[in-house]
């Protein structure tokens, strides 16, 4: 007698690692992009690459769609599988195997958490520089998958300028290492192919990461704002001189506040209506020359507060506010939609001026906390996602503030991905030829569209919709 599906996965991982109960399931039925939610079939927990292998095979064999799952922070609603469909989650893949000091390398498991790696690398003087803000949970896994870019990303680059080489299993259950590390480096540089590709093409089960140094020395400095706008020019100032900060970071008020009323408080300064983190590292000879430079231009805007760290613990505290400011404006209301959009830099005033206009006419507060040295801004709704009219608004003035990057010369995402919320602005970005193109990749390694099937590509009409929270209503 042929056994099922279900008995098989738990002969791989333990029944206790295939998880079928409806209150185990809850915690699996959307990423942090509450507005879409599905529940899986199945949760299934390898906990290493052959069981991953195994798993995959099965689920190929049947036909049944599935998905990896690293922490579920995702922000586009990409670690949803459609109804029937099975959860890989890869919290349990968490080793980190190695690290080669000398030649700066981890040889890491997907389900290892972003700080993980940082601080075990510290003792050897070195660090994994991708730092998205969700650094303390999500995994290395997901920061492939989505490209993730965070804070330190302005001069280090994003994980695809971290990832060396990848071992992973492609949706029939085949087994691929794709590298670019010099000693076996692949003629087609599939490795970059798949960092971004929000988990369609392939599931990681192994990476291969640089390591960088850290800094001889750094300096942070503060400067408080009347305005966002302003607070963006400075920072369009300071690129347009040729300056190189490592990272530069605006926050509004809403989100000053929130963070001084939670338990990240850094304390910022409550009246300004902008701060600006802009962070130097490097040499002490360039920080001596550089600095003065920065410090002038961030002058030159007239900030109501100026201040530069004067100890590694007052760093720590302003990066605590920055990073912890997600999480705090979780106060304002039961539920966050939090944007991704990218504009030229020097466009991010008039973007900005923009989101405010937007937020006047939705009567919904938006709070503002974002990578802008990157051009990449990040809106946060602040809403109640049972109600189906504020959803409806929260979208809708989502996808206009999209719309207008676009206008500026911008695109659809910068880090959290495209998965189910943005595939029907897809076709403002790229023409009917570009997108035809992505999927005809994309078919080469999911022929049968198995794993994370619908995501970051436009489906046919209503598909998107059937994972919705509420109901199907025109984003137009
Ligand atoms: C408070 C907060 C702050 C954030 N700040 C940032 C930020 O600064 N920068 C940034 O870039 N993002 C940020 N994000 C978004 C999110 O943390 C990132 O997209 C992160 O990379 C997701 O990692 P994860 O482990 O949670 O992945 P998940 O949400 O579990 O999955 C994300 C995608 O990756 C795929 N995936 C997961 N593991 C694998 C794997 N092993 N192989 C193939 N595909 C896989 C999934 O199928 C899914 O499509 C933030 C999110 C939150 C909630």
């Amino acid at each position: 007698m042929q056994t099922s599906w279900q008995q098989q996965l738990r002969s791989i991982v333990g029944a206790n690692f295939v998880l079928e109960d409806a209150a185990a399931l809850l915690a699996y039925e959307s990423d942090a992009l509450t507005l879409f939610r599905c529940q899986p079939a199945a949760v299934v927990l390898p906990q290493n690459a052959e069981e991953v292998q195994a798993v995959v095979r099965v689920l190929h064999r049947f036909q049944i769609p599935f998905t990896a799952r690293g922490a579920g922070t995702g922000l586009s609603g990409g670690v949803l599988v459609p109804k029937g469909g099975v959860i890989l989650c890869l919290s349990r893949m968490r080793r980190i195997l190695s690290i080669d000091a000398e030649k700066r390398r981890a040889t890491v498991e997907p389900g290892v958490v972003n700080l993980h790696l940082s601080q075990q690398a510290e003792a050897l003087g070195l660090r994994y520089a991708p730092d998205p803000a969700s650094q303390t949970v999500s995994t290395l896994g997901g920061n492939l998958a989505e490209n993730a870019g965070g804070p330190m990303c302005f001069l280090h680059g994003t994980t695809t300028h971290h990832l060396l080489a990848v071992d992973v299993v492609l949706p029939d259950g085949s087994r691929e290492f794709w590298s670019s590390l010099p000693e076996q480096a692949d003629d087609l540089d599939l490795r970059g192919f798949l960092c971004g590709s929000e988990g369609s093409l392939a599931i990681a089960v192994g990476l291969v990461l640089r390591l960088i140094p850290l800094p001889e020395q750094v300096i942070t400095v503060l400067a408080a704002y009347d305005s966002v706008p302003q607070a963006c020019s400075a920072v369009s100032a300071i690129v347009a001189a040729g300056l190189r900060p490592v990272a530069l970071e605006v926050m509004d008020q809403k989100a000053i506040c929130a963070v001084e009323d939670s338990v990240y408080r850094a304390g910022l300064p409550r009246d300004a209506g902008a701060v600006l983190i802009a962070e130097m590292e490097g040499p002490e000879a360039l920080l001596q020359r550089e600095t003065p430079r920065l410090e002038e231009l961030l002058q030159k805007f007239q900030p109501l507060h100026f201040e530069r760290a004067e100890s590694a613990e007052q760093r720590r505290l302003i990066w605590k506010g920055r990073k912890g400011a997600g999480g705090a404006l979780g106060q304002l209301a039961p539920d966050s939609y939090v944007m991704d959009g990218v504009v030229p830099r020097s466009r991010l005033a008039e973007i900005m001026a923009y989101v405010e206009e937007v937020e006047a006419s939705t009567g919904l507060p938006v709070a503002n906390l974002f990578h802008a040295g990157d051009g990449n801004i990040h809106p946060h709704f602040a809403y109640d996602a049972r109600d189906p009219e504020q959803c409806r608004i929260v979208e809708e003035a989502g996808a206009r503030i999209l719309r207008r990057c676009l206008d500026l010369g911008g695109s659809l995402s910068g880090e959290h991905g495209i998965g189910l919320e943005k595939q029907h602005l897809l076709r403002e970005q790229f023409t009917a030829s570009e997108l035809a193109l992505m999927q005809r990749l994309r078919a080469v390694f999911n022929p049968q569209n198995l794993l994370n099937p619908g995501k970051g590509l436009p489906m046919p009409r209503g598909c998107a919709e059937a994972f919705h929270r509420h109901r199907r209503y025109a984003h137009e």
